[in-house]
């Protein structure tokens, strides 16, 4: 046994590998509600194939880089969603730093909220937060030269007490300019402001919760104050933490809804100047295996492959090769 298969055969019992892979597990009773078997086998199936290269990178490390995994890339996979928030997150940060640079921009993030949502309403409400956020936006937009673009992502969560309520938020990542806190220029928008044009927009009776807050770097934090924005936005990307809560009676049944209704719901949506069109298209969205693989150079020197027996034996080591 090589010195190099001992590194790794190290990373591969170490919790940290646990933990990604198989300390997430798949959904298979409410999942075979709504899927056909075909997608129902790939999603049983997810990522039970995983090969590594090993890199020796610039510095002489050995770095391991994914190369190839079976992503069923269904939506409310847990595995396909962990993969989702690293990418997004790579995206997003790079297209932040962009703004930041390009227009010397601050940012605020915001959360709108309605009131709470009976789960066989849940298509309709949806429908009201989306558009009633586009259209507060498009006018923002248009009307507030502080403004310069958002990052908005979608959450939902069960009511504690009743499964059946379901919270709908979006949360906002705010671009902003620096005389937006400027009292001469009169752009400023307070939580009151904030709130009624919420409530205009959204066209309701009552006062809908708002949360306005600066981006701030935090103390003790090493990442930069946009860094930790953009783990909060990202953090809200369908939660399937959720669905475990769906053990009680009806759990089928608002599976069901929430599954139908999501649909064709995108999770982020941007704005302004962080508007697609802004930036060179990313490397394809939907590319689960590479998140940040350009930060990754170097050699392969040996390529290793795992498979995932079952949920006790966990994921077993197939096969070790150097690449000479
Ligand atoms: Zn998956």
């Amino acid at each position: 046994m090589n010195e190099l298969y001992q590194v790794y055969k190290n990373f591969f019992e170490s919790e940290i590998f646990e933990k990604k892979f198989n300390g997430m597990w798949r959904n298979i009773e409410l999942m075979q509600e709504v899927l056909n078997k075909k997608q129902l086998e790939r999603y049983h199936n997810c990522s039970t194939y995983l090969k590594y290269a090993i890199v020796k990178n610039l510095e002489g490390n050995f770095v391991e880089k994914l190369v190839v995994a079976n992503f069923c890339k269904n939506r409310w996979c847990s595995i396909c969603n962990w993969r989702r928030s690293l990418k997004y997150r790579t995206i997003l940060n790079n297209r932040i730093v962009k703004v930041k640079e390009k227009y010397n921009a601050k940012f605020i993030f915001v959360t709108f909220t309605i009131k709470n949502t009976y789960y066989k309403n849940l298509k309709e409400d949806l429908k009201l937060i989306l558009n009633s956020f586009s259209k507060l936006f498009k006018y923002l937009l248009r009307r507030n030269r502080g403004i310069l673009g958002y990052v908005r992502s979608l959450e939902f969560t069960l009511q504690k007490d009743n499964i059946e309520f379901i919270n709908l938020h979006i949360h906002v990542l705010v671009a902003v300019t620096t005389s937006y806190f400027n009292k001469n220029y009169n752009l400023y928008l307070n939580q009151k402001d904030w709130t009624n044009l919420w409530q205009k927009y959204l066209g309701v009776d009552y006062k809908p919760v708002v949360d306005v807050r600066l981006v701030k770097k935090r103390k003790k934090s090493t990442y930069t104050a946009e860094e930790l924005a953009v783990f909060e936005v990202v953090k809200y990307i369908l939660k399937d933490i959720d669905l475990l809560r769906l053990q009680k009676e009806k759990r089928v049944d608002i599976f069901k809804e929430l599954y139908q209704s999501f649909r064709n719901v995108r999770n982020l949506g941007f704005g302004g100047v962080f508007a697609p069109k802004n930036f060179k298209k990313e490397k394809e969205e939907e590319d689960l295996i590479n998140i940040k693989d350009s930060e990754i150079k170097g050699e392969v020197v040996a390529e290793i492959e795992y498979v995932l027996k079952d949920k006790d034996s966990g994921y077993v080591l197939k096969n070790f090769k150097e690449v000479k």
